[in-house]
């Protein structure tokens, strides 16, 4: 079921590198030790260049220049003498200090007199001296440097000084005020979070009445769905502390520290019960044990894990806290952390549907200054696919434009220019294509169009961009479904593989030669291909089978495999059968658009000249063909 209906490019994108993400370089890292080694590198500068000016010269050599009348002063401490000559320093021009091992002489004092030399003895205090210089000194030194660098690194996320005790943020957070209200289209996840609420507010009560509390609950969803929202509203909702730690805090530069941090976690919300764990990006630590080892921090995480488990099957949830988490990925948790006990109640966060994409909109518009005719309906229709962190995005961006444009409200057209930002980056302006391309392009993009347009069951065309955007998205053809879909017939599939194929065949009819750019079509076309012949048994050689067994993720429908269960044979008939639905699909659209050659044209000069068609101006287009 396609739920989605933007046909988009996303050809080029394959070949851009993207730059590494920023975090990494906050992961732990040899840092300590480097610092270290600077550390005491500084130091032996610091001290050498200190001393530079002292000459350090054999007893002998401190004879001579007596003997030369060449000391001007010295001064004897327990065996070293130090002093000054009357040599200058060529390059200084100053005079040159010495230092020299003393020989127990009795004579030198004479010797010294006899040469006019001014000289001081002190006494020997090896305690006091040799405490300043080398220890207080140094290792003064040295803390100053170690905390100066501790705190430059833990604005950089690490922090030196602390470790194996809990950042800041572990402790709990009260008083932000964020509640079920700020959260919308997720109402069943609400219902269910609500036994949470429940039991926080009243542990005891709820107890009496014969409720088993679970100990662990799993928010599962997509990114941006609102998982680390509703955690806190529940907070919220509930009073209680809320003690926010994600994933990846646990896992710190020394193999036990994040054990450590699991264990004063445990420790400080067992204090301030009831109240919620929250441990957002459970995957990062939850990940299946045993593993292939990345850099080294597998053992780090595992123990970790192992923390965890432990200290989830330690407490007793009546005494009120309730570990909440979240992940984006159930699949690759270790099976160990679902088990009863601990994360045994998943809740799924599913993307929101179109009413649920109004209440986002709504909460999200509700302290901006909207222009009085605009319909957050249109707008959310326009909006299939997004979660409410896009929808956030969306709203944000709108009023940024409508600021930018010195508007006094923000206007639906300011709504649709942030829904094309946030779907495909910042809009180029400066097109990087080349004439050539462009012209291709916008063949391409006309043959979606106009298949769209031609099928039976296509959902009407909203809006055809040949402006690229963002990396790799070189136009877009965008569909607009009149309603949301959850079903889907075998002509609607056949009808949307058309399309899909659309451009590819006018690329193919018009220039006789075709480009890279159609090879997301082309993945998408023959994926739907496929999922007719192997999933909904459309294929009428092979019959209502289904072939393959999808290994699905329970909570979110990802496939991350798939178990062969059929034989060879049966493949090559699968193989057939699917290239054969494919082959078909394109002898279809490359009739249509022969036939139709003039609509194509028309639509493809307009675009050109255009970059981007409203649905009305395809329509004007093709009514007028
Ligand atoms: P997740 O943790 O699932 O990745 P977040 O909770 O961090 O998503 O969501 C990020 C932001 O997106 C939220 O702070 C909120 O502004 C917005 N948002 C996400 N989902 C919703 C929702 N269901 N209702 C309202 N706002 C939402
Ligand atoms: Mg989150
Ligand atoms: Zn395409």
């Amino acid at each position: 079921m396609q739920k989605t209906n933007f046909i988009r490019h996303k050809e080029p994108e394959m070949h851009i590198n993207k730059p590494p993400e920023k975090k990494l370089w906050q992961k732990p890292g040899p840092f300590s030790a480097w610092y270290f080694i600077l550390v005491f590198l500084l130091f032996y500068l610091f001290q050498s260049m200190v001393q530079v000016k002292k000459e350090q010269i054999p007893y002998s050599q401190f004879q001579r220049y007596l003997n030369a009348n060449q000391i001007s002063e010295c001064v004897i401490r327990g065996d070293t003498i130090t002093g000054t000559l009357k040599l200058k320093d060529n390059r200084t021009n100053k005079p040159r200090h010495f230092i020299t091992v003393r020989l127990r002489d009795d004579r030198l004092a004479k010797e010294l007199e006899k040469h006019g030399v001014k000289y001081n003895v002190t006494v020997e205090n090896h305690f006091l001296s040799n405490l300043l210089f080398d220890w207080i000194i140094p290792f003064g030194l040295i803390f100053l440097l170690w905390g100066y660098l501790g705190k430059k690194m833990g604005s950089m996320g690490m922090n030196f000084m602390n470790i194996g005790k809990n950042k800041a943020h572990i402790h709990a957070e009260t008083g932000k005020n964020v509640t079920f209200k700020d959260a919308a289209g997720v109402d069943e996840a609400k219902q269910e979070l609500g036994e949470v609420i429940e039991f926080l507010r009243n542990p005891e009560h709820f107890q009496r009445l014969g409720g088993r509390m679970p100990k662990g609950v799993l928010l599962v969803g997509p990114p941006g769905t609102g998982k680390t929202l509703l955690a806190r509203a529940v907070s919220g909702e509930a009073g209680v502390p809320f003690f926010n730690i994600s994933g990846s805090d646990f896992i710190e530069m020394f193999v036990g520290v994040g054990a450590a941090r699991v264990r004063d976690l445990f420790e400080q919300a067992r204090a301030k019960a009831p109240c919620i764990i929250f441990i957002d990006e459970l995957d990062a630590i939850g990940r299946q044990r045993g593993g292939p080892v990345v850099m080294g921090g597998h053992d780090e995480r595992e123990q970790t894990l192992n923390q965890l488990l432990v200290e989830m099957d330690g407490f007793d949830s009546s005494k009120g806290v309730v570990v909440l988490s979240a992940t984006n990925r159930p699949e690759v948790l270790d099976k160990a952390l679902l088990r009863p006990g601990r994360f045994d109640r998943q809740i799924v966060v599913d993307k929101p549907d179109l009413e649920g994409r109004i209440e986002i909109l709504k909460i999200h518009t509700r302290d901006l200054k909207l222009a009085d005719n605009i319909n957050l309906e249109v707008i959310a229709k326009r909006t299939p696919g997004f979660v409410g962190a896009d929808l956030a995005n969306v709203a944000n961006e709108a009023a940024i434009l409508a600021a930018r444009l010195n508007r006094d409200a923000i206007t639906t057209a300011d709504f649709e220019a942030a829904i094309d930002r946030v779907i495909a980056g910042p809009e180029k302006k400066k097109t990087t294509l080349s004439p050539e391309e462009k012209h291709r392009v916008s063949y391409h993009e006309s043959g979606h169009t106009l298949v769209a347009e031609l099928v039976p069951t296509g959902e009407p065309v909203h809006k055809v961009s040949i402006i690229p955007r963002g990396i790799g998205a070189l136009g877009y053809t965008l569909q607009l479904p009149e309603r949301e879909k959850f079903l889907a017939t075998k002509q609607e599939l056949l009808d949307q593989i058309a399309i899909l194929l659309g451009g590819r065949v006018a690329e193919e009819v018009i220039f006789g030669d075709v480009s890279t750019g159609a090879q997301n079509d082309l993945e998408r076309a023959s994926e739907m291909a496929r999922n007719m012949v192997c999933s909904y048994g459309m294929s009428e050689k092979l019959g209502p089978l289904t072939f393959g067994k999808k290994q699905t993720s329970l909570f979110l429908g990802s496939e991350y495999g798939e178990e062969k269960n059929y034989s060879e044979e049966t493949a090559r008939a699968i193989d057939i059968e699917v290239r054969d639905v494919i082959t078909t699909a394109h002898q279809r659209v490359k009739k249509l658009l022969q036939e139709h050659r003039s609509l194509l044209d028309a639509l493809a000069v307009k675009l050109e000249e255009k970059e981007v068609l409203s649905g009305e101006e395809v329509n004007t287009i093709i009514k007028k063909g």
